[in-house]
């Protein structure tokens, strides 16, 4: 059977977290924007503190986090959607009550220390694989460790770190002479952090280890075990970065066919227009094709089937056709969408980073191939 239908929980998830970003995220997207073009965040933490306490108050806290955690455990399909809803608007906001993935294989004192604070939101965490030398290719890392008594002495450099910058700790794979290792490292214990100018709102830091000092109690999972982590990590929700540019496509797509159908030249509306129509018709098939394809990945994830194949289609396709969209979006509103008056240059930024991050085009293109190409996945329908 092929049911498209949501089910009840479903649609009452989706639904409040729509009239949540409709009565309390949208409002501020004016204010976020001044801010931002003004170089300050758009939205501070204490108010997304206090936003995300007020979603909570709701029952909204933890979304994939099991219940057991105080999370609301919800799955993989549920999770895409209420990505979706977020983001059909610009301003940065992600519920609370969430922690990454590996932090759940501490040993019970670096939960009590790791975890249970960073889901509480007292403390914020960093994942740092990424290196000036080794990107696509993280088996190249050459952050080393090295074992002295009862501590590690960790030396080198990351870079592109994700809230690298605000982070209390960070998750970092360094290499021992056992192999990739993953070490919670608190800031106190020495190591440093750059903030990296980008094209985005979300600008990454570089980190630097200059022989920082981590008690072996600080070793996440086994001596050795890193890399696995490591890909566990990076492999967690990667249908919720296309799921994400869903809401986005679908704002922006709103947005054209507004203006296609206010703007007239040479005496008819843009509509008319055969050109105009192309364009949106183009992105709305896209948009669909997305949706299918997101949602078929989570279907997968949450059935506990091998999604890999899945999200690696998701993403890569969400990647390049968000861009396309919203290139077109842009190209509806002529000069206008090229301007700072509008939120579609800020989208563009935004979204162009969806084909490089967790994995580029390039790199789930090579996935997506190889398990082809050597026979893990077959070419026919994975239902
Ligand atoms: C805003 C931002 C946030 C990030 N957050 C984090 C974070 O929190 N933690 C973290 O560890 N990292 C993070 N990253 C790093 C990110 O994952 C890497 O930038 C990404 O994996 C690409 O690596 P690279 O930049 O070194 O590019 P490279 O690996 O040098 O690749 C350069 C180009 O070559 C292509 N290429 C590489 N290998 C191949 C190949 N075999 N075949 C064909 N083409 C290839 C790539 O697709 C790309 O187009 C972040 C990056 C950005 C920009």
């Amino acid at each position: 059977m092929v049911d498209f239908a949501l089910s009840d929980e479903q649609r009452a998830v989706r639904d409040w977290v729509r009239t949540f970003v409709e009565r309390e995220l949208v409002p501020l997207e004016p204010e976020v924007l001044r801010r931002e073009r003004s170089g300050e965040p758009g939205i501070t933490r204490e108010e997304s503190r206090a936003l995300q306490l007020k979603a909570r108050e709701s029952g909204f806290w933890g979304i994939l986090t099991p219940e057991e955690y105080g999370g609301m455990g919800l799955g993989a399909i549920t999770a895409s959607l209420l990505e979706a809803e977020l983001g059909r608007t610009f301003v940065p906001f992600r519920f609370g009550g969430a922690a990454d993935n590996i932090l759940f294989h501490g040993n019970s004192q670096q939960k009590e220390r790791y975890l249970l604070p960073t889901i509480e939101g007292e403390r914020i965490s960093c994942f740092a694989i990424t290196e000036p030398g080794a990107g696509s290719d993280a088996r190249a890392i050459r952050t080393s460790a090295r074992r002295d008594g009862d501590h590690w002495v960790i030396n080198g450099e990351k870079t592109f770190i994700t809230q690298g910058n605000e982070a209390d700790f960070v998750m970092v794979f360094a290499v021992a002479e056992e192999g990739v290792t993953c070490f919670l490292v608190d800031r106190d214990m020495g190591w440093k952090s750059e903030p990296i100018q980008t094209m985005g709102q979300w600008g990454p830091a570089a980190l630097v280890f200059d022989d920082v000092r981590v008690p072996a109690e600080n070793v996440l999972g086994e001596v050795g075990g890193g890399f696995a982590l490591a890909l566990q990590w990076i492999g967690q929700g990667r249908y919720l970065l296309p799921s994400r540019a869903i809401g986005s496509c679908e704002r922006l797509i709103e947005m054209a066919v507004a203006q296609a159908n206010s703007r007239t030249t040479f005496g008819e509306p843009l509509a008319e227009r055969q050109a105009i129509q192309w364009m949106v018709a183009d992105s709305v098939v896209e948009l669909q094709a997305l949706r299918l394809l997101v949602l078929h990945a989570a279907w997968q994830v949450e059935a506990g089937h091998d999604s890999r194949q899945a999200q690696s289609i998701a993403k890569l396709y969400g990647g390049v056709k968000a861009n396309e969209i919203v290139d077109r979006v842009l190209q509806i509103h002529g000069g206008m969408g090229y301007t700072r008056e509008l939120p579609i240059e800020r989208w563009y930024r935004e979204l162009r980073l969806l084909r490089i991050y967790e994995g580029t085009d390039e790199i789930q293109r090579r996935t997506i191939a190889r398990n082809v190409l050597k026979g893990h996945v077959p070419v026919s329908a994975q239902f």
